[in-house]
C-alpha cells in the first residue's frame, strides 16, 4: 500500500493492528531505539489504554532476544522493531524475532526504512507481517513511501488513518502520488541491481575510514555492533571533547550527531546504548552512500581528526 512516507507508514501500521486487534489483548512490545515515528506512536497508544514494553538493547545496540522472549505474553497483539537502526546502523535479527512474536500470537511490524535497498530483506523469509519503508531512503523522490501488509497466512487487516474514497482497498483513500511511486519502483529497481556490488564496496569503504580515524585520533567508541551493521554506517564517540564546537567545526563534513530530525538533542539511541549526554553530543554518524568516493572518506578521516585534535588541545574537556 502506498503512503507519504515511513513516518504514515508507521502510524498507520501500528494504529491499525492495534486497534483491529483490541479483543485479543492490550500490550505492544517495541525497542527503546526505535525512530520516533514508532516510539510517539506507541507514546499515544498508552493514553489510549494500551501497555507498551520498551526493551533495552545491549552494548552492541542489538534487543536481546530472551528479554525479548520475557515480554512478549498472550496479551501482546504487536511486537515492532526495526530491521535497521538509523543512527547506528545495527541490524537486528529479524527471523527470530518473528518467531517469537508468532509463538505468542502477536504480529511483528518492522521499519524497514534503512535496511531496504542496502542489505537483503525479505518479508517473506524473515516472516514480517506489516513492513514500512520510504522512498527517498534509496534515492527515491520525497514524499512517497510504502506499507507491506501480509494478506495471507494470516490476512492482516488495519483501519485506515484517514476516510474517504476507496483508494489501496479503502486503508489509505485518496489519489495516488503516481509520480513519486514510479520514481520509488525506479529507485527500487536500481538498488536491487546495484545491491551486492555497492554493499560490499561501502563495507570496504566504511572500514577504511574507521581504520584512519582510529590510526589519528586517541579514545574513539565504535556505536552498535560492527559485525551486524548497514555497509554505509559509522557512528563513533570522541572522548573529551565538546561535541557542539565539534559539529560546528567540522564545516566541510556533512555528518551529524543523531538523527536527522532531532539534531542538537542527545540522541536517544546513544543514550540506550549507555552514552552519557556529553558522550552521545560528541558522536558523529557518517553515511556512506552511493556516490562516496575513497578520496572523500580520506579526506572526512583528516578534517575530523585534525578537528578532534584542535579541540582537545584548546579546550580539554
Ligand atoms: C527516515 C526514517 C523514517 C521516516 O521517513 P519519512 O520519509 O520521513 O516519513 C522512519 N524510520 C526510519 C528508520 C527512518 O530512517
Amino acid at each position: 500500500m502506498f503512503t507519504s512516507g515511513a513516518t504514515e507508514s508507521n502510524n498507520l501500521a501500528l494504529e491499525g493492528a492495534t486497534e483491529t486487534r483490541r479483543s485479543r489483548g492490550d500490550h505492544v512490545v517495541t525497542v527503546q531505539t526505535e525512530h520516533h515515528s514508532v516510539l510517539d506512536v506507541c507514546k499515544r497508544l498508552e493514553t489510549h489504554g494500551w501497555r507498551v514494553t520498551r526493551l533495552p538493547v545491549g552494548a552492541e545496540g542489538l534487543v536481546d532476544l530472551g528479554q525479548l522472549r520475557e515480554a512478549v505474553t498472550s496479551r501482546t497483539v504487536l511486537v515492532s522493531v526495526m530491521a535497521a537502526n538509523n543512527e547506528i546502523g545495527v541490524l537486528h535479527q529479524m527471523a527470530d524475532i518473528a518467531t517469537i512474536a508468532h509463538e505468542h500470537g502477536a504480529l511483528l511490524h518492522s521499519d524497514i526504512v534503512q535496511a531496504a535497498g542496502k542489505v537483503a530483506v525479505d518479508v517473506q523469509s524473515d516472516d514480517i507481517d506489516l513492513a514500512s519503508f520510504t522512498a527517498h531512503k534509496l534515492y527515491g523522490p520525497k514524499g512517497v513511501g510504502a506499507l507491506f501488509v501480509r494478506r495471507r497466512q494470516p490476512r492482516i487487516a488495519l483501519i485506515p488513518l484517514f476516510h474517504g474514497g476507496g483508494q489501496e482497498r479503502g486503508l489509505r483513500p485518496g489519489t495516488l502520488n503516481v509520480p513519486g511511486i514510479v520514481g520509488f519502483g525506479a529507485a527500487c529497481a536500481i538498488a536491487a541491481r546495484e545491491l551486492r556490488e555497492e554493499a560490499s564496496r561501502l563495507t570496504r569503504l566504511r572500514d577504511r575510514l574507521l581504520a584512519s580515524l582510529q590510526d589519528r585520533v586517541d579514545g574513539l567508541v565504535v556505536n552498535g555492533s560492527l559485525a551486524h551493521r548497514l555497509p554505509g554506517n559509522l557512528n563513533v564517540s570522541f572522548a573529551h571533547v565538546d561535541g557542539e564546537a565539534l559539529l560546528v567545526s567540522l564545516t566541510d563534513v556533512a555528518v551529524s550527531s543523531g538523527a536527522a530530525c532531532t539534531a542538537a538533542e542527545p540522541s536517544h539511541v546513544l543514550k540506550a546504548l549507555g552514552r552519557s549526554t556529553d558522550v552521545a553530543l560528541a558522536s558523529l554518524r557518517f553515511g556512506l552512500g552511493r556516490w562516496t568516493t575513497e578520496a572523500e572518506v580520506d579526506a572526512a578521516a583528516t578534517h575530523v581528526a585534525a578537528a578532534v585534535t584542535r579541540l582537545r588541545a584548546m579546550a580539554p574537556v
